[in-house]
């Protein structure tokens, strides 16, 4: 019988064919489909592109990641140039050899930048390589960065234009120029890895699909494009009613999802913006809650979906800024958005929303459509998972901080957190989608000490680390330090700690409430307190994990470990410095903090 989607096949061809197609996993289907493309590609077709001179020597793919996107990307670019069957090597710009930069030829790097304009944990020692003078000339090296960012804050992509700057410099040839990315960045990963491919002279046409079949894996579970509905099981206030602060205890279900996280790991949930906002700017705008929005993004809905479900309506951008200062027409706006006048912008931009900025500089008659298209899309919200899936397997829990707050005489209600805490009833579903952090992970030994910061909801993680070193029977030490205001009313899941204190599992916990007293009390504090010990703890193995603010508190705990360094091992401060960054590149010094 002749196969009716095969015709160039033999009989006997396809006999073979078809019985090797019964054995294979979906998955395996997958990759042949993308082998066989890539293969016939490089032997069969003529080259679209004129090929580099050194189109056999081999790709290097160096990512710098802090909570996996980076790293997502560069996996997929890695197996999209392995498919075309040219030689392609990937590393974490922590294990990269810097060494070998000179022999490069070909270097694609994807990296974001994090806080103020820093590079992520795990490029610090790359990014401080290139930029010393120990840095090599690579006139023979062909570049490309892809850079991500926020495009709310200030130094957006910073660290890959620094990159780029610096490769350049140094005498490297851009394959193509920068693509900057905001949080939405998958489309933009998506073409710049298409661009790539075409500019390294690969042929390789897409397997039927733009994914491989890693991603295909994947797709069976939840991702913020195909999100899973969770069932808000519990909504618990940690802190008493006089406390300063609201933080919440969320619980999740994720029965028969299939859903697996590990500790460490965040969630994704895509939030509802504040209904109240929502009517403020329809009514303020004078515009139709039906008005009829249609997008290639959006596809076709009303305005007031648009505005409820898909579009960020609250954090101020500068490309929202630019491209509504074209309509506004305002010399104030255009002075603030002069390069001259970048803090004065900061400090006009802090605790301001765009309904403030509609109401400052005013518009007369702004359509619909252009109003749209001025909003990026609302990105989903990462909380760091509370609990560990060996303990509960249907569950996630998080703890949410609620962000309610006045400002320029205007009420301001946190996009997620208060759509978790306030408007989310009991019951009802929340879409969400686990985000993998491979960079904050328990040791793979279990046996192996760990030190814990997380002042805040910071502590989030740490939950459920302990919680997984109990399901798990890891025998490792545990340390925990943690601070908030006040002893009385915000020492969150205080019954939890002091059961694993009792148990056994939680060796020390160490707490800092830094308005009980009339100095104030921080966890560095706490730290510096007890360096003897935690030295003692570093020298034995312990890994460190930091999580919580990154703007403050962990650059605070990073100088108190650098103190600890120099005064319990006799080290230098750039010692100091330098056994941290080692640490942090065998993955024993880990931090998730934003
Ligand atoms: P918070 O504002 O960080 O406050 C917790 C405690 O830290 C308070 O006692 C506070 O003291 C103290 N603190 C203030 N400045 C500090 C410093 N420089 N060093 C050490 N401690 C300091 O707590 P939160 O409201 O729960 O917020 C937690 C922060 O962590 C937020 O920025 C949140 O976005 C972030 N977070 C990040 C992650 C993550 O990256 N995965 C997860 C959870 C939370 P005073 O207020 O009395 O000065």
């Amino acid at each position: 019988m002749s196969d009716p989607a095969s015709p160039t096949l033999t009989p006997d061809q396809w006999q073979k064919f078809s019985s090797l197609l019964d054995e294979l996993t979906p998955n395996q289907r997958v990759w042949i489909s993308g082998y066989a493309a890539g293969y016939s590609a490089i032997s069969l077709s003529p080259a679209t592109t004129p090929p580099h001179n050194k189109s056999s020597s081999p790709i290097t793919v160096l990512f710098g990641s802090q909570t996996g996107n980076s790293e997502k990307i560069a996996k997929k670019l890695f197996e999209r140039i392995e498919q075309t069957g040219r030689p392609v090597k990937i590393d974490s710009m922590a294990s990269y050899k810097t060494s070998q930069l000179k022999r490069e030829s070909d270097l694609l790097i994807i990296v974001s930048t994090h806080g103020e304009g820093e590079p992520p944990d795990n490029a610090l020692g790359f990014h401080q390589f290139l930029h010393s003078n120990k840095a090599p000339k690579v006139d023979h090296l062909r570049y490309a960065v892809l850079a991500l960012g926020d495009s709310s804050y200030e130094h957006f992509c910073q660290t890959g234009r620094e990159i780029e700057d610096r490769l350049n410099q140094l005498g490297g040839e851009a394959l193509i120029n920068i693509v900057e990315c905001d949080v939405d960045y998958d489309e933009k990963a998506d073409s710049w890895i298409a661009d790539i491919l075409t500019h390294l002279g690969s042929t390789s046409k897409p397997s039927q699909s733009f994914y491989t079949a890693t991603e295909r894996a994947q797709t069976s579970t939840y991702t913020k494009a195909k999100p899973y509905q969770a069932r808000l099981l519990e909504n618990l206030p940690l802190t008493a009613p006089a406390s300063s602060k609201d933080i919440r205890h969320i619980v999740l279900s994720i029965e028969d999802s299939g859903i697996r996280y590990q500790p460490g790991d965040a969630l994704g949930v895509l939030p509802t913006n504040w209904p109240a906002r929502v009517e403020e700017l329809i009514t303020h705008l004078n515009l139709y809650h039906a008005d009829t929005v249609a997008s290639p993004t959006l596809g076709s809905t009303t305005l007031e979906k648009a505005l409820l479900h898909d579009l960020e309506i609250t954090t101020l951008t500068r490309p929202f800024l630019e491209s509504y200062a074209k309509l506004a027409d305002s010399k104030e706006l255009n002075r603030l958005l002069h390069p001259d006048h970048r803090s004065e912008l900061r400090a006009w931009i802090y605790g301001r929303e765009v309904i403030d900025v509609l109401k400052r500089f005013p518009v007369r008659g702004i359509h619909t459509e252009t109003f749209i298209g001025l909003l990026r899309k609302l990105p989903p919200r990462l909380y760091s998972i509370a609990s560990s899936w060996n303990a509960d397997p249907d569950e996630v829990h998080l703890t949410v901080g609620v962000v309610r707050y006045k400002s320029h005489g205007i009420e301001r209600h946190g996009v997620a957190s208060t759509y978790l805490a306030d408007r989310l009833p009991e019951n009802d579903t929340a879409p969400i989608y686990v985000h993998e952090n491979p960079n904050f992970k328990l040791p793979g030994d279990s046996k192996t000490p760990i030190i814990m910061i997380g002042p805040g909801t910071g502590v989030a993680p740490f939950r459920a680390f302990i919680s997984d070193r109990e399901a798990t029977g890891a025998t490792g030490r545990n340390w925990l330090f943690f601070g908030d205001r006040n002893f009385d009313t915000d020492f969150i899941y205080q019954t939890e700690w002091l059961d694993y204190r009792r148990k056994g599992l939680l060796h020390r916990i160490d707490v800092a409430f830094s308005r009980d007293t009339d100095t104030k009390v921080y966890v560095q504090d706490r730290i510096r307190q007890n360096s003897k010990d935690i030295y003692g703890w570093i020298q034995e193995g312990a890994h460190i994990y930091v999580c919580g603010d990154g703007q403050h508190m962990a650059p605070d705990v990073h100088s108190a470990l650098l103190d600890i360094l120099v005064k319990e091992g006799q080290k230098t401060h750039d010692e100091a410095g330098e056994f941290l960054r080692e640490l942090q590149a065998a993955k024993r010094y880990q931090r998730d903090v934003y």
